[in-house]
């Protein structure tokens, strides 16, 4: 049995050109198209069976999709950057917590580059910071504080296009 491409929405079958996402067996397609995820755009005949060899998403797969479970977009807010930090300062790496043991753990979001000198609230310029770090950087950028991210923050939505997360998708298609 041939393995089957799986293009996001967007497929064009007379070019084709289309995002292609990853490919999977004969059988997982056939799901995929009962559970009315994807619908076939090229098809074969193999030992008098049609199957497909293509398939086309019927909903646009995006980073925020894979990551929310049926969610098309992450919603922006304080809450949402501190759940793709998992809850820990950038800066020193503790867990924060919006009911910490002790005050200085207390779940803050900092912009990176402070708002004070135009930084903007936005994915790209805010991480998660235990009150006491935020309290200690201040109005300054991490290099003029001499503290260092631990760790970039990003885009959910875009990373995900950009660095791909196509073997989740089996998983949550249910195959
Ligand atoms: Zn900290």
């Amino acid at each position: 049995m041939p393995q089957v491409r799986v293009y996001n929405l967007g497929y064009d079958p007379g070019t084709g050109i289309g995002e292609l996402l990853h490919t999977t067996t004969v059988r997982h397609a056939m799901g995929m198209i009962r559970r009315e995820v994807a619908v076939p755009v090229e098809l074969t005949v193999v030992d008098e069976r049609i199957v497909p060899l293509a398939l086309e998403l019927t909903r646009e797969l995006s980073g925020a999709w894979v990551e929310g479970a049926g969610r098309r977009s992450v919603g922006f807010s304080y809450r949402a950057v501190h759940e793709r930090d998992h809850w820990t300062c950038a800066y020193c790496g503790r867990s924060v917590s919006r009911a910490p043991a002790c005050e200085a753990l207390l779940a803050t979001v900092d912009h990176i580059l402070p708002v004070s000198r135009g930084g903007r609230s936005s994915w790209t310029n805010l991480v998660s910071a235990c009150k006491g770090c935020n309290n200690r950087k201040a109005d300054r950028t991490p290099a003029e504080a001499g503290m260092p991210l631990r760790f970039a923050p990003y885009d959910p939505a875009v990373s995900y296009r950009v660095g791909g997360h196509v073997e989740d998708l089996p998983v949550l298609l249910g195959a």
